[in-house]
């Protein structure tokens, strides 16, 4: 890879491990960076109390993928933190998701137990189903409980953070809070979960901390691309942009996020508190949970989902489906020029960051295969 020069448009976790593996290969990297900062929406910061605010809303490494973790280990230690998800139903924190706890905390006992006995026969200890899954079953008391949890879990949240009622958006996305049979309250079940010990942004600085790797923050792409000279780009940005909006533009999911420091130890019980029913935000997270941190004070962060803010979800109907697929097809052509879309902006996915991770090494050793 020496002499190779790669330009990577975006500083966000894609564009980083990209960063890191071309530049340990040899190749000479130059980032171009929108915003005043690196990591993408991962960024955090310290505030005056020592917490790591999560600028862009709460993030959660948590993986499957052994690789992703080993990768990511070189560069950060663990606090070896598992997510833990409280609702506010019913005036109740209960835990989220929904799952046997949560079965017998919100209904009476000789309920419960009836409804206990007819999910364990009916998919199993430990299997998690999907709500849109659970709502066609033709069991009463089953459906009796796929109702109650549609109401009080999903519906408004879901009307909350898309606009849309949940059997309107793609099954995959409500297919990330399945109903758990299950004693087990964490939110994510994969076998490596953590928080960097010093924050996402440091992980980050220490990934860029290679000779052969230049930053030029504050630098919109489209305005310097004519002086930009490389052999191989990888651009992370939205596809949309990149294309001139010429099959029109991807809709993406917005949230303001609104932060407010107290003279408390502690705000709410756990790090993340959904509000499905309550109030117009989705959710509060109370960043010292993350990691144990004892300052007496606390900082939380309240999620406003809409039109406004930053742009964090991709809007996967339909529509814009078939919008990406036209500029998938462009990107796909570009890559005889030596031109790869890369990342949950330039794939229109909903990436997790482990997703984008093991995405950014498979494509680093797809590319370099190819290249040597
Ligand atoms: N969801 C919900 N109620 C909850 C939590 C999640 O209805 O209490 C639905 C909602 O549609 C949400 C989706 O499940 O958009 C995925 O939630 P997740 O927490 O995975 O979203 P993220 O962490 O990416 O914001």
């Amino acid at each position: 890879m020496q002499d190779v020069k790669v330009l990577i448009i975006g500083s966000g976790i894609t564009g980083i491990v990209l960063a890191e593996c071309f530049a340990s290969a040899g190749a000479k990297v130059l980032i171009i960076e929108k915003r005043n900062h690196i990591g993408g929406n991962c960024y955090d910061f310290e505030d005056e109390n020592g917490i790591f605010v999560h600028q862009y809303g709460p993030h959660i490494v948590h993986t499957h993928y052994q690789e992703v973790w080993d990768y990511l280990s070189r560069f950060t230690d663990w606090i070896y933190y598992q997510h833990r998800v409280l609702g506010f139903i019913d005036g109740q924190f209960v835990p989220i998701p929904f799952n046997l706890n949560t079965l017998y905390m919100l209904f009476p006992r000789r309920l419960a137990e009836k409804v206990e006995r007819k999910l364990l026969k009916g998919f199993g200890l430990g299997k998690s189903v999907s709500i849109l899954e659970l709502r066609k079953t033709e069991d009463q008391d089953l459906r009796f409980l796929a109702d109650f949890v549609y109401e009080k879990v999903f519906l408004n949240y879901t009307l909350k953070q898309w606009g849309l009622k949940p059997e309107e958006l793609d099954p995959s996305v409500t297919g990330r809070v399945p109903v758990v049979v299950s004693r087990d309250d964490r939110y994510f079940h994969d076998p490596y979960q953590g928080i960097p010990r010093e924050g996402y942004t440091r992980m980050f600085e220490k990934m860029l901390a290679h000779p052969n790797i230049q930053i030029e923050l504050n630098t919109d792409f489209f305005a310097v691309k004519d002086r930009l000279p490389y052999d191989l780009l990888f651009y992370t940005g939205p596809i949309d942009e990149f294309f001139e909006y010429k099959f029109g533009k991807l809709a993406y999911r917005c949230v303001e996020m609104r932060f407010l420091t107290f003279n408390l130890e502690s705000y709410q019980p756990v790090a993340v508190v959904n509000y499905p029913n309550d109030y117009d935000f989705t959710r509060i997270t109370e960043f010292k949970k993350f990691t144990g941190n004892t300052a007496s004070q606390t900082t939380i962060g309240i999620e406003y989902p809409g039109e406004s803010g930053f742009p964090a979800w991709p809007f996967l109907d339909k529509r814009n489906k078939q919008i990406f697929e036209e500029y998938h097809r462009e990107a796909e052509s570009l890559r005889k020029e030596n031109i790869y879309f890369v990342g949950r902006l330039a794939e229109y996915r909903y990436y997790d960051m482990d997703d984008a991770v093991k995405r950014a090494l498979d494509v680093f050793a797809e590319v370099v295969g190819s290249v040597r």
